[in-house]
């Protein structure tokens, strides 16, 4: 990843984790906190969920008990944030929160959310995230790496870092499962007895390595576009009506998303169809790329024993010794193929048709989040779908970034099927698509984009965020559709 071996305590991130070499005092009472700075992200969530039951309890009116458990937990949050900003004052460590309190913030509000026993104790930091965190990130990254759990993470800005080499997949991920507390929490149970924590750190790792490596440089289907995805699912995972997810499924849903594009090759479906490509012959023209995503990705890690980190799940895991067990190996393959195989656009108005269903249903608002294995399938794939086209939904620079990208990849395979001697399939035809952006942005957003965040905004509240967002997209292509705006004058903002 192109690290710099420097330790010098000042090029180290101060708001992370430092490295073990180069401990200073100040450095070992942070590291003696488990939520410190660093974990920001872990904090917000952390209020989310106090916010959802305090809003849960003025609803029902919960017993006295419930109440003072309310009122001990926003106490106990205010002394840690004091603490945090006594810290940068050069507060000395006797301040610190006893251990046991900050045990019972970590283990009961957020392993309690993720439903996990007490008794169980977490997969602790390894040799892979530990050479991660002393990373001597410049200040740019450090404050692009703060955004990462909003919408507003900026992946082509984070790939330009010259720490990040262009392993922006790689980065963002290991970042998010450092402190986004995912990896923290995730239980030792999850793994076989012959497995451990820093082996299954490093499997998954290497594998996520080799799939940024198998990501092809088109200009929109690339490393970024999928870190881009992982990084919204992230942000949708963090959600107050998402505070059910579980470490693993947490996990999943990042994988899924890195893995979601893998090997794309700059065509969509209906040229592969068209050409009868290899590809499409080897899957009966049926969601021809989504099932090569899936398939290249299960092939690479098979591959490399050192990236089968999938070979280390339990396959006889149970939460409660009353309960079934179940395989993970087959739980997270599974659920990873419906996944990707969902990205298919033409699956669109089935999954509008599954998040309408769970509206209606109101499960994932019910205590304990979705219990029912296809509602919660459902609400997977529908996130990954919404991650998968949120590109109008974010901030302006962002949205026209990929618009520009996707445009100039359809253009490609229109110019490759007329080279062909094929027919051009719609919207890739570079000279009448060039006269048309902001029509064809308009449309998009219209007939799917909207109405697919407007529903979504109705089992995650924070999700309107996103729409009121979408209103200044749509608005700038309205002004652009008005102005008759070609494709230079559409983008120009992006050259300034
Ligand atoms: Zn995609």
């Amino acid at each position: 990843m192109g690290h710099s071996s420097s330790k010098s305590a000042e090029s180290v991130c101060p708001t992370d984790i430092r490295h073990a070499s180069s401990e200073t005092e100040e450095s070992r009472a942070d590291k003696s906190d488990k939520l410190h700075v660093g974990h920001k992200s872990q904090m917000k969530r952390i209020c989310r969920i106090l916010q959802s039951k305090l809003q849960e309890l003025s609803r029902s009116g919960g017993s006295r008990a419930e109440l003072q458990e309310c009122e001990d937990f926003a106490r106990q949050m205010e002394a840690l944030l004091d603490l945090q900003t006594s810290r940068g004052r050069g507060v000395s460590k006797e301040h610190a929160l006893p251990q046991e309190v900050k045990e019972w913030l970590v283990n009961q509000w957020t392993e309690g959310s993720f439903r996990l026993g007490e008794e169980l104790s977490p997969i602790r930091g390894t040799a892979t995230l530990r050479a991660t965190q002393s990373v001597p990130f410049n200040d740019e990254l450090k404050d692009l790496l703060n955004l990462v759990g909003t919408p507003d993470v900026d992946v082509v800005a984070v790939q330009k870092q010259p720490e990040v080499a262009g392993n922006v997949i790689t980065v963002l991920f290991v970042y998010t499962l450092s402190y986004g507390g995912v990896f923290d929490q995730l239980p030792v149970e999850c793994l076989s007895d012959s497995s451990t924590g820093e082996i299954f750190q490093d499997r998954l790792v290497k594998f996520v390595s080799a799939i940024e490596g198998a990501y092809q440089d088109m200009p929109y289907h690339n490393n970024m576009h999928a870190a881009d995805v992982a990084m919204m699912m992230h942000s949708f995972c963090l959600t107050s009506n998402m505070s059910w997810i579980s470490p693993l499924d947490h996990l999943l849903s990042l994988i899924t998303a890195v893995i979601h594009d893998v090997g794309h090759d700059g065509v969509n479906n209906m040229f592969h169809v068209k050409a009868q490509s290899p590809v499409a012959l080897r899957y009966n023209d049926r969601s021809v790329l989504e099932n090569m995503h899936c398939a290249l990705a299960f092939e690479l890690m098979k591959e490399n024993e050192e990236t089968n980190w999938l070979s280390l799940m339990n396959t006889s895991f149970a939460m409660d010794p009353k309960e079934k067990p179940t395989d993970l190996r087959q739980y997270l393959r599974r659920a990873a193929i419906e996944m990707v195989l969902a990205t298919d656009p033409t699956k669109h108005n089935a999954l509008m048709d599954d998040l309408k269903a769970l509206i209606q249903a109101k499960s994932i608002q019910a205590e304990g989040g979705l219990s029912d294995a296809k509602q919660k399938q459902d609400a997977f794939n529908v996130l990954l779908h919404a991650a998968d086209v949120s590109n109008a939904t974010r901030k302006l620079p962002i949205a026209l970034y990929w618009s520009r990208q996707v445009l100039l990849e359809f253009w490609a395979q229109g110019d490759h099927e007329r080279s062909l001697g094929l027919e051009v399939s719609p919207l890739c035809d570079r000279a009448s698509g060039m006269a048309s952006v902001p029509q064809g942005q308009i449309g998009f957003i219209g007939f799917i984009v909207r109405p697919l965040y407007q529903q979504l905004g109705l089992l995650l509240p924070e999700i309107l965020q996103a729409v009121e967002q979408l209103k200044k997209t749509e608005a700038y292509w309205q002004q652009k559709k008005e102005d008759n705006a070609n494709f230079l004058e559409s983008f120009a903002i992006l050259d300034q």
